[in-house]
């Protein structure tokens, strides 16, 4: 069925077209103290936050064990928390509007991106479960038994599969297989060869295929549909993995608090998200919002040639094909053609806006990044960092501001931008792109 765009705004519709950056502010976006969540007919709340960051808990000892990059945090994957003034000044942004931060999850220890809170989370829940159920551990036992024989045993007659442009495939691959898991990842043709490589020299079963992102994953469901003894990580319509991302928020609050910073109705908090299919950053969202309420402004974004979340918003079903964008983007994190519809339903009261960047800007920050803070990222997570410009610059996001009373709070205003991406690298591929970047920026 071709998708109606008559009832768009047409100046936005032709920006989407054109490829032009662009800020949405969500109108359905609501300020009340607390609004109900529900997802595929189910609520979640502060509660569900919690019990994914409980489950990291419990495997702590056992990550500890099983990672030898964990050990000096005890079994915690978690990311620092950094101010980021020489930034803020390498991107022309005003102390007017608020104070630059960067949530360096580009550092996560396994999986090297944000897809260590979801995609392991969800593994953790499905090891969990078969574990319990075979009465191999109890909630409070020391979960580090599972790196024995009689688990390992088990585990090794379940698959764990998931479809991935890269990034879920490495962490979901890593984890299972780490585990004792058989592993497979369905990648799609555009997924780099040194993520390919990576899984594969773990004993991952690598699986390629010839279409996009999409492509991959309904192949990838479709084999595991067919074996029992297999488990798909449905990266489109997963709670666990949401809520893993949503484990984050608790994280950050108390990394805020220690930092000394306010959030609060005159300290708005504003947080870019690069966004994919929707399920990180609107697990984040998610949790930030059961912590911050009305206080918390999380702003997706988006490359230009994949803007499948903003489309989604406007036209519920549509895919980034259906306005007539390629998806074709540098940033392989990020480029998806259709939104997950659960993250959309979660986020319709809570997100504050999309806005979307063009690869040449990403290759841009990228290089800013590293001169101005010494950071190595992935273009994807380089994403983030348009966003205050494109908040406090464009006509819609001021009228964003306007509408949600916060032109007197943007001197006070934290802007976190989340970098999403970037340990595992390989050094000549960064190289290239750290190249490009200062180019560009010249
Ligand atoms: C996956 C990914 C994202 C976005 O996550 P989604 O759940 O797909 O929206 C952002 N940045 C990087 C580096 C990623 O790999």
């Amino acid at each position: 069925m071709p998708t109606d765009f008559s009832a768009l705004p047409q100046q936005l519709l032709a920006d989407l077209q054109a490829a032009r950056p662009v800020f949405w502010g969500n109108p359905d976006r609501s300020d009340a103290a607390t609004v109900s969540t529900v997802v595929d007919g189910r609520g979640i709340s502060l509660a569900d936050v919690k019990a994914a960051r409980a489950r990291f808990d419990r495997f702590a000892p056992l990550l500890a064990r099983l990672f030898p990059e964990l050990q000096g945090s005890a079994g915690r994957i978690e990311s620092d928390l950094l101010p980021a003034p020489a930034m803020q000044q390498a991107l022309g942004l005003p102390s007017s509007a608020g104070a630059l931060w960067i949530k360096a999850d580009h550092s996560l220890p396994v999986a090297g991106s944000i897809k260590a809170r979801g995609g392991i989370h969800e593994v953790l829940e499905f090891a969990e479960s078969l574990a319990l159920e075979y009465g191999l551990v109890t909630h409070d036992a020391d979960y580090a038994v599972l790196a024995e024989a009689p688990a390992r045993a088990l585990f090794g007659r379940y698959q764990v599969a998931v479809g991935s442009t890269g990034n879920l495939g490495l962490s979901i691959g890593v984890m299972a297989s780490a585990l004792g898991f058989r592993a497979a990842v369905h990648m799609s043709a555009d997924a780099k060869a040194w993520k390919k490589a990576r899984l594969r020299a773990r004993g991952v079963a690598v699986v390629e295929h010839t279409g996009d992102y999409a492509a991959a994953v309904a192949a990838g469901r479709r084999e595991a549909d067919a074996d029992p003894y297999s488990y798909f990580v449905d990266d489109e319509r997963s709670l666990s993995l949401m809520l893993g991302y949503s484990a984050a928020a608790l994280h950050l609050h108390d990394q805020l608090a220690q930092a000394d910073v306010r959030v609060d109705a005159t300290h708005p908090l504003f947080v870019y998200l690069p966004c994919g299919v929707g399920g990180a950053p609107a697990g984040i969202a998610f949790g930030l919002r059961q912590l911050y309420g009305p206080n918390v402004h999380p702003v997706f974004v988006e490359p230009t040639q994949s803007p499948c979340f903003l489309v989604e918003m406007l036209a519920p079903g549509a895919s980034v094909y259906d306005v007539g964008l390629t998806n074709r983007t540098e940033a392989d994190g990020l480029a998806v053609p259709q939104a997950s519809e659960l993250a959309a339903q979660a986020m319709r009261p809570l997100l504050a806006g999309v806005c979307t960047v063009a690869d040449d800007t990403l290759f841009a920050d990228l290089h800013r990044v590293r001169e101005a803070e010494g950071l190595r990222i992935e273009p994807s997570a380089a994403a983030g960092f348009s966003g205050p410009g494109m908040l406090t610059g464009t006509e819609a996001g001021r009228a964003y501001l306007t509408q949600h009373h916060l032109d007197g709070a943007m001197a006070h205003a934290t802007q976190l931008v989340w970098t999403t991406g970037g340990l595992f690298v390989p050094p000549e591929e960064y190289a290239r792109f750290a190249e490009h970047g200062a180019a560009l920026a010249a």
